[in-house]
């Protein structure tokens, strides 16, 4: 079972670790979905990756599992203030 709607607003960029608010650039392999993250959008922390062909698996020790989502979600995400 997947869990992950403890937190409704994400704070961290999953792939850079840094708060969303200082707007990191992502990298543009993450960007294109070609990465997984590595870190909890919610807390920050590092998250347990494993990639399978088919996607991407993620946990956080606090927020439990990730999933790779349609790239709706990660697009939004990532686009952030364009
Ligand atoms: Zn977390």
């Amino acid at each position: 079972m997947t869990a992950v709607a403890v937190a409704p607003e994400p704070v961290y960029c999953e792939f850079t670790g840094h708060p969303l608010a200082e707007n990191v650039p992502i990298p543009e392999t993450a960007r294109l979905g070609l990465e997984p993250p590595r870190y909890c959008r919610f807390c920050g922390r590092r998250m347990i990756v494993q990639v399978a062909p088919h996607g991407w698996h993620a946990r956080c020790s606090r927020h439990g599992d990730l999933e790779s989502t349609p790239a709706g979600e990660l697009g939004r995400l990532s686009r952030g203030t364009d």
